[in-house]
């Protein structure tokens, strides 16, 4: 499990964050409180896809939700 603020991986899964991209629960998670909190606040914002950094996001094997790509 990858953390979805940092992108640590190996993390400890403090809270599912799943809901957020309208996926499955038990998809995506952070490892702390302090990546929660300010992936909410990106995600409220939707600045979210700017913060992914490409060469890591280019890795991921899930694509993001439709209605992020649909929002943007
Ligand atoms: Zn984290």
């Amino acid at each position: 499990m990858i953390c979805g603020y940092c992108y640590k991986s190996h993390i400890v899964t403090k809270h599912d964050v799943s809901h957020w991209w309208n996926c499955p629960p038990d998809t995506n998670y952070v490892c702390s409180d302090e990546c929660y909190t300010k992936l909410e606040k990106l995600v409220k914002n939707r600045t979210w896809m700017d913060h992914k950094p490409e060469a890591i996001f280019g890795k991921k094997k899930h694509k993001p939700s439709p209605n992020f790509e649909k929002k943007k």
